[in-house]
């Protein structure tokens, strides 16, 4: 049998991390689990924890560490735009210090490295559907730069290890994506919307909803980002956009939550944010051509499966 692979997580806690610490476990691996905590809880990693192929360590990935690892999925850093914008210095840190560390990993011990990218390398995009070779309508100074400025300077810095370095990358940009484990007070859309909905208060909509998004399910990331990862080809570095092409619009979005879940909530518009952008939907031509991959989750099954989750954690909570 082939030498057990060990894997790190930074981030394994959250949403996404903690989807894929329990899969990398299910299919024989050793993982690592790093996380501070932030937006990211243990509950989340629960299941995990008596597991003798699981290990977490609570750090916080602006500090340096010294681990020896064969694989890295660089996760850490909060997702939602309320989240980062509490405090935007740290998010930037996070971002750009946090790849300054997993690459310095990686290089000192040749393991492969992973980083979470995102769609908001595209910003408020002039071109739609969003391929890999836009460079993005971003702003440099305004209230979401701190996490798609750091997002960018991290993708720079993962193609500039790579190139100096020989350390083999693989950047998946990584669109809207949804399900169990998001946390309750997140922010964003789909776990606010189904929160409100099951509570009968009030779906927030930011401006006329005319906005749209692309809203990919869980298993269908997780499922293509270990393909990426375990590719051997060491030039197929990405940009890779991974997300799901059905656009929505927010409106759309809202009125499907309000009948699936039957609630009575009424639909309160509320500001549009800075530099919100108005549409979003990625072209995943080249994920589709290279690894074969395309999202089998429709947006209602999905949400199906969301709502089940919430409607679960709201009972616990209330009792
Ligand atoms: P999340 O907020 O649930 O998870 C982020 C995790 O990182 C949390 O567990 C948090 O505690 C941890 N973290 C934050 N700062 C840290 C630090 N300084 N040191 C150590 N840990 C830290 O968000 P998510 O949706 O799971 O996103 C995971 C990654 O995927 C993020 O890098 C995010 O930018 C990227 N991404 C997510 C989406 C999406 O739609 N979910 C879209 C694009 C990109
Ligand atoms: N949004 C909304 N109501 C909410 C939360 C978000 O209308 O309660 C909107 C937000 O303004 C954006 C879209 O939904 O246009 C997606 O927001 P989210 O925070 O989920 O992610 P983003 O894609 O903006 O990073």
């Amino acid at each position: 049998m082939n030498k057990q692979t060990k894997i790190l997580i930074t981030g394994g806690a959250g949403f996404i991390g903690s989807h894929l610490c329990a899969q990398l476990i299910r299919d024989g691996h050793y993982v690592i689990c790093l996380d501070n905590l932030f937006t990211g809880s243990k509950t989340n990693i629960a299941h995990l924890l008596n597991n003798p192929n699981f290990e977490f360590i609570r750090h916080d990935i602006t500090s340096p560490i010294l681990l020896e690892v064969d694989e890295i999925y660089n996760l850490a850093c909060p997702a939602s735009p309320i989240q980062y914008q509490l405090n935007p210095v740290k998010t930037i840190k996070t971002s750009i210090l946090g790849a300054i560390h997993v690459l310095g990993i990686a290089k000192r011990v040749h393991a492969k490295v992973l980083q979470a990218s995102t769609s908001e390398i595209y910003g408020d995009p002039l071109v739609h559907p969003q391929t890999e070779s836009y460079w993005g309508n971003v702003n440099p100074i305004g209230e979401r730069s701190c996490y798609d400025e750091g997002k960018r300077v991290a993708e720079t810095l993962f193609f500039d290890y790579h190139r100096q370095n020989n350390v083999e990358i693989k950047v998946a940009r990584i669109f809207n994506t949804y399900g169990p484990n998001m946390a309750k007070n997140d922010g964003r859309v789909v776990s606010n919307f189904i929160t409100q909905a099951l509570e009968d208060r009030p779906l927030t909509i930011y401006g006329d909803g005319s906005q749209t998004r692309s809203f990919c399910y869980i298993d269908d990331l997780i499922t293509v980002l270990i393909k990426f990862m375990n590719t051997t080809d060491k030039s197929f570095t990405g940009p890779l956009n991974i997300g799901n092409p059905k656009e929505f619009t927010i409106l759309d979005l809202a009125e499907k939550i309000i009948k699936m879940t039957n609630s009575k909530s009424p639909i309160k518009f509320e500001v549009l944010p800075s530099d919100d952008p108005k549409i979003r939907k990625p072209s995943i031509d080249l994920a589709r051509k290279r690894l074969n991959w395309s999202p089998k989750i429709e947006l209602t099954e999905g949400l199906e499966k969301t709502i089940s989750y919430f409607t679960r954690r709201l009972r616990i909570e209330n009792n």
